[in-house]
C-alpha cells in the first residue's frame, strides 16, 4: 500500500552502511517509523529531506507494520535552529519529548501544530527559551488530555476568587488549584501568584498562533518553572536525555 503523509522529523538513525530510519510525527497517521533507503548518501536525494526538524510530505509503501519511503518533499527546514547549540537543546528537547507521547495510528493534529509553531518561535531571534519550553509543556499537556483545572477548587469544586492581590496553590496530584481549605489534603502543592495564573490560563487558552508573542516577569518564570517541573514527570512519566544538557544550559 503506499500512503502519502505530510509529517515532522522527529528522530533519525543510521543503519548499516547507508539506509537510515526515521520516526515521523505524520499529521494523518500519528508516529510512524520508517526505512529511508540511502539517506545517508546526498546525491540521491533523501539526505536532506530525512534529517531531524524537517516538516514535509512523504510519500511511503506500507507492508505490514514497516514503512518505507519513496519519495519526500521539503516545506520547512528550520534552518534558524540547526546553528545554536541552545535553539538545538531545546528543540531536541521537544522531538525527544513528542516521539515518547505519540503513538501509530492515533492522529495528535493539534498537538503536531503546537510542535510547529514551537520550533517557529525557538528559530526567532531575541526570544525566551526557558520560557518556550514552558509553553509548549504546558500546552502539550492540555492537548494530550492533561489540562489543569484554573478555574475551580479541583477537590471541593468552589469557584477560585480572581484578585491580583490572591494567592492560588497548584497541585499535580490534584491536577489544578486547589482553595486554601482544601490545600492540606495535598503535600505537593505549589504556591502561584494571580499572574501566573492567568499567564497558564492564557497558555491553555491562546490560538496557537498568539502563544509564543508574549513574556513574562522573572517571578513568573520561576513560578512556572516550578508548575511544570512538577506537574510535566507527573504525567509523562519518563527522563528525558536530552534535558540533562539542557537543565546545565539554564545553570548558566
Ligand atoms: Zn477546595
Amino acid at each position: 500500500m503506499i500512503i502519502k503523509a505530510r509529517a515532522l522529523v522527529v528522530k533519525e538513525y543510521i543503519v548499516g552502511e547507508s539506509d537510515k530510519y526515521v520516526t515521523l510525527f505524520t499529521k494523518e497517521y500519528g508516529k510512524i517509523q520508517a526505512l529511508a533507503p540511502k539517506a545517508k548518501k546526498v546525491d540521491k536525494g533523501f539526505a536532506s529531506a530525512t534529517q531531524l526538524f524537517v516538516y514535509g510530505d512523504f510519500i511511503l509503501t506500507s507492508f505490514k507494520d514497516t514503512y518505507r519511503m519513496v519519495n519526500a518533499e521539503i516545506i520547512e527546514m528550520f534552518h534558524g535552529i540547526r546553528n545554536d547549540l541552545d535553539r538545538l537543546s531545546y528543540a531536541s528537547y521537544m522531538m525527544e519529548f513528542v516521539q515518547y507521547v505519540t503513538e501509530p495510528m492515533l492522529p495528535q493534529p493539534e498537538l503536531l501544530r503546537l510542535v510547529l509553531f514551537s520550533l517557529q518561535a525557538l528559530a526567532r531571534d531575541g526570544v525566551n527559551y526557558r520560557l518556550i519550553r514552558r509553553i509548549f509543556e504546558l500546552r502539550a499537556l492540555g492537548e494530550l488530555g492533561f489540562r489543569p483545572q484554573l478555574i475551580a477548587c479541583t477537590e471541593c469544586g468552589e469557584l477560585l476568587k480572581n484578585g491580583e492581590e490572591e494567592n492560588y496553590y497548584f497541585s499535580s496530584e490534584a491536577g489544578g488549584l486547589i482553595c486554601s481549605s482544601c490545600k492540606s489534603y495535598y503535600k505537593d502543592f505549589i504556591t502561584i501568584s494571580y499572574s501566573t495564573r492567568f499567564t497558564m490560563q492564557y497558555i491553555l487558552g491562546s490560538p496557537m498562533k498568539q502563544l509564543y508573542h508574549f513574556t513574562v516577569t522573572h517571578v513568573i518564570q520561576k513560578q512556572l518553572d516550578a508548575v511544570c517541573d512538577n506537574y510535566v514527570p507527573y504525567y509523562v512519566d519518563r527522563s528525558f536525555k536530552t534535558l540533562e544538557f539542557i537543565e546545565g544550559l539554564d545553570v548558566l
